[in-house]
This record gives structure tokens, C-alpha cells and sequence, in this order.
């Protein structure tokens, strides 16, 4: 068996060795609350600021736009909840369908309340139409939510344009952006974008911390109430992952350099992949898209089966491409793409990051190609490359 190698990284991603080393004292003996009066606390509060420093940076905002949340799920609930209750008379949303679905259920369960929702739809490739958003603004619309890049297929959507759109209609435009954080040059400041959710463990920070960016002049009412980050998000802060968060944003100071080195281990992958399996579809090829992510439609051999092959081997990667993690209906989003069902059910997600390297890449594709020799020297009734026929 070979060295395991990891391609799923945007479910979540390893934490850097710099990123626990700055925490590790926040989970030991720097305790104090930073609320607290003490000189401990102040001294842990001036970290607290410091790590909010870091991840404005790599946002392009001001510190006062940026609120610590447990995650990305809890600030696209802000962003669409805090929305709708800052304008009571106003009943409608537009999303898309491709959210994740933190954003996707949350709408849904909004509808059985009387609001109203438009999904936009996307084309083959995952891109949305910007004639289409703009037909859809109501006098009503609350809120556009769209996600800047999509956890599946990495498909990056226009969202300076969008953002543009709204902002001339004068309507609050949100971005889930927890895919885009880190792998796309991003400027608050410079951008229409009035809300941006992200997430610390997707660029190698801890788990349960996030952000919500809100600027300057929206204020929106906030989910959980409390004192702490200036009223708008209540609850003693999660020191330790703040901390963890700032150090992960201090890791893309480098960014266009990271970009380079993702997309050339994505070209690899993929043309390597489309080299040995011809019959083979990389979704969102002709849309712009994240440098990390590849998600295959192998078209022949089905995406469980191939998984498992796969992990038997020390390659991790995911179906979330095919199915609901842990569930067994198909993709909303490669659905939403409109695909055969053949390539639905074979499509499998491979996500990058900065500590994969070419010999990973490389070493996937040998065992690729050992599948494909096994699967051709076996019998029908044994093959591991079968044919997607239901
Ligand atoms: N949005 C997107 C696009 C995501 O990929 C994820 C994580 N899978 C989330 C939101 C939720 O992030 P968190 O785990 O921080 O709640």
C-alpha cells in the first residue's frame, strides 16, 4: 500500500503546525476571558485583536466589519436571518441552486414561513446568468446570497458583478465565500459585497470558528445575543480557535504564489486522469473555477465503488460529488447542472491544498491506472470497472 495521500481538502483542511503552535497556549495557561478586567485578560484580549487583524487582512476589510462566529453555517444563518429581520416588509430571496446547504435548507424552511425564494438556476458548466439575477430583483428582495466558489465543483461565480447589481438596485448582497478564502484574491474594501461568511478550518485553522464580514454602515440585527464582539455576535469568544484562525490567515500572505502551485497540481491530476480515462468529464471545465478543485465524472465506474478502491489504496478523496455525504441521493449540485445521470452517479471530487504535493498526484494516477488494468483483465461478473447502467 502507498503513503495515504489527501484530496479532500475542501471538506476540511489539516491544521498547520504554525497554526496549533499559536494556539497551544490559549488552551493551556493564557485562559483568562479577554472581557475580564484582569491583566491576564487584556493580554489575551490584544491577542484576540491580533488574530482579528490577520483575518481582515486576508479579507481586505477593516477589523471593526469583521465578527467571529462558530463557522460559516452560523454566518450565512446572520447574514440571510439578520436580513430578513432588518427589513420586516421584505419577503423575498434570491439564492442559488447549487448552495450549500447551510444556505439551501435555512431557505427552504423560510419558505414554509411565507417567504419567498428565487433559485437561480445554472448551465452544464455551473454558471449562473446575471440577466437572469437582475430580472429576478423584486421591490421586496431582501437579500441575493450566491456563493463565490461551489465546495463540489469549485465553479467561481461573478460575484464583484453580482454584487455590482445589487448594489445599484440598492438590495443587501451576501457571499458565501468559505471555498473562495484563501484560494481566490479577495478586497472588501474594494468590492460591492455588503456580507461575506468564511470558515477557519477550510484553510488549515481549527474547526467551529468562523466570520461574518459586514460592512461598514449594515447593521444588522444579531442571531445570538450578548456583549461580545461589539453586540453582534453574544457568547464568551472561542479564544484558542481565533487565535488558530489568525494564524491560518498569516499562512496566505504568499497567495498568488499558492494559487500557481494549486493549479498546476490540478492540471496535473487532470490531465493525467483524461490521459488514462478518456471517456472521462471534468465538470465546470469551461467556467471559471477554484485552482483546487477537480471534480471527474469517470462515466465508468461508479463513484462509491471507486472511492473505496481508491481509500483501500491511501488515497482519500469524496463523492460528495455523487451523493449527500452519508446519503445516498444524488448531488443537488451536479443535479442542478443538468448531467446525465451516468455521470452523476461516477463523479468523484478532488480537493488540494498547499501541503499535497506532484508525487501525490503522481501516485494517484498509478493507482488509477492499476484499476483501470484490473478492471479490464477481470471478468464481468468481478470487475471493478463497471458500467454505470443504472
Ligand atoms: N459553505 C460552504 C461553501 C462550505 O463548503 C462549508 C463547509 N463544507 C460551509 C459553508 C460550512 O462551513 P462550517 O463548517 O464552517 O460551518
Amino acid at each position: 500500500m502507498s503513503e495515504p495521500a489527501y484530496f479532500d481538502n475542501n471538506a476540511t483542511t489539516a491544521l498547520a503546525p504554525e497554526v496549533l503552535e499559536a494556539m497551544m497556549p490559549y488552551l493551556s495557561t493564557l485562559y483568562a476571558n479577554p472581557s475580564s478586567a484582569s491583566r491576564l485578560g487584556a493580554q489575551v484580549k490584544d491577542a484576540v485583536s491580533e488574530a482579528r487583524a490577520s483575518v481582515a487582512g486576508l479579507l481586505g476589510c477593516r477589523t471593526s466589519e469583521l465578527v467571529f462566529t462558530s463557522g460559516a453555517t452560523e454566518s450565512n444563518h446572520m447574514a440571510i436571518l439578520g436580513a430578513l429581520a432588518l427589513a420586516p416588509e421584505k419577503r423575498h430571496l434570491i439564492t442559488s441552486n447549487v448552495e450549500h446547504p447551510s444556505i439551501m435548507l435555512l431557505c427552504r424552511d423560510l419558505e414554509l414561513t411565507g417567504i419567498e425564494v428565487t433559485y437561480l438556476p445554472v448551465d452544464t458548466d455551473g454558471r449562473i446568468d446575471l440577466g437572469q439575477l437582475t430580472e429576478s430583483i423584486r421591490p421586496d428582495t431582501a437579500l441575493i446570497s450566491l456563493m463565490w466558489a461551489n465546495n463540489e465543483t469549485g465553479v467561481l461565480f461573478p460575484i464583484e458583478e453580482a454584487a455590482a447589481i445589487a448594489k445599484f438596485r440598492r438590495v443587501l448582497f451576501h457571499t458565501d465565500a468559505t471555498q473562495a478564502v484563501g484560494k481566490v484574491r479577495l478586497n472588501m474594501l474594494e468590492s460591492a459585497v455588503d456580507l461575506l461568511s468564511c470558515s477557519g478550518h477550510k484553510l488549515h485553522g481549527p474547526k467551529g470558528i468562523g466570520a461574518l464580514i459586514l460592512r461598514k454602515g449594515v447593521a444588522l440585527p444579531p442571531l445570538i445575543y450578548g456583549h461580545q464582539e461589539r453586540g453582534r455576535r453574544g457568547g464568551t469568544e472561542n479564544v484558542p480557535a481565533i487565535i488558530g484562525f489568525g494564524a491560518a490567515a498569516r499562512l496566505f500572505g504568499d497567495l498568488d504564489a499558492q494559487i500557481a502551485y494549486l493549479n498546476g497540481l490540478r492540471n496535473q491530476l487532470e490531465q493525467g486522469v483524461l490521459a488514462l480515462v478518456p471517456e472521462a468529464i471534468v465538470h465546470g471545465l469551461a467556467a471559471e473555477r477554484l485552482p483546487n478543485t477537480s471534480n471527474i465524472a469517470f462515466n465508468m465506474i461508479e463513484s462509491e465503488e471507486l472511492l473505496h478502491r481508491l481509500e483501500q489504496q491511501g488515497i482519500t478523496a469524496a463523492t460528495g460529488a455523487a451523493c449527500a455525504a452519508g446519503g445516498s441521493r444524488p448531488s443537488h449540485v451536479l443535479s442542478a447542472m443538468s448531467l446525465r445521470r451516468e455521470a452523476i452517479v461516477s463523479s468523484l471530487r478532488f480537493s488540494l491544498s498547499r501541503y499535497n504535493r506532484r508525487e501525490e498526484v503522481a501516485q494517484l494516477l498509478v493507482v488509477l491506472q492499476g484499476l483501470i488494468q484490473a478492471g479490464k483483465a477481470s471478468t464481468t461478473t468481478d470487475s471493478a470497472l463497471v458500467s454505470c447502467a443504472h
